[in-house]
């Protein structure tokens, strides 16, 4: 005898699917629930916003193995520190070009 993971039933042992709610007796054969922030358009869209921060949710992932884990860090990381360093770079542009008009302009 075994018993239906979802509404506790017992069954047979030879049987795939409950006999009172159709879950399959095999774990494996159970359609995977992906919650919405371990959807890979999630992930990517969070990236985009919140950036690094959305690490946890990769972490966190059931589908993904320790090595897809480990390169999608790595790219969050430097995608991270390349949006960084051209923010930085954009900030001192506009800080040299603003000097430039005030000298240009007489420094109004
Ligand atoms: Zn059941």
């Amino acid at each position: 005898m075994k018993q239906c993971l979802f509404c506790h039933q017992d069954m047979a042992d030879d049987v795939n699917f409950c006999p009172m709610c159709g879950t399959p007796t095999d774990p494996l054969l159970q359609p995977k629930k992906v919650r919405w922030f371990h959807k890979t358009t999630s992930i990517v869209i969070g990236f985009f916003v919140v950036g690094p921060f959305v690490l946890p949710a990769v972490w966190s992932h059931p589908a993904y193995s320790k090595n897809t884990k480990i390169v999608v860090s790595i790219i969050i990381i430097v995608l991270t520190v390349f949006m960084t360093m051209a923010f930085i770079r954009a900030m001192k542009e506009s800080g040299t070009l603003y000097d430039q008009i005030m000298k240009q302009t007489g420094g109004m």
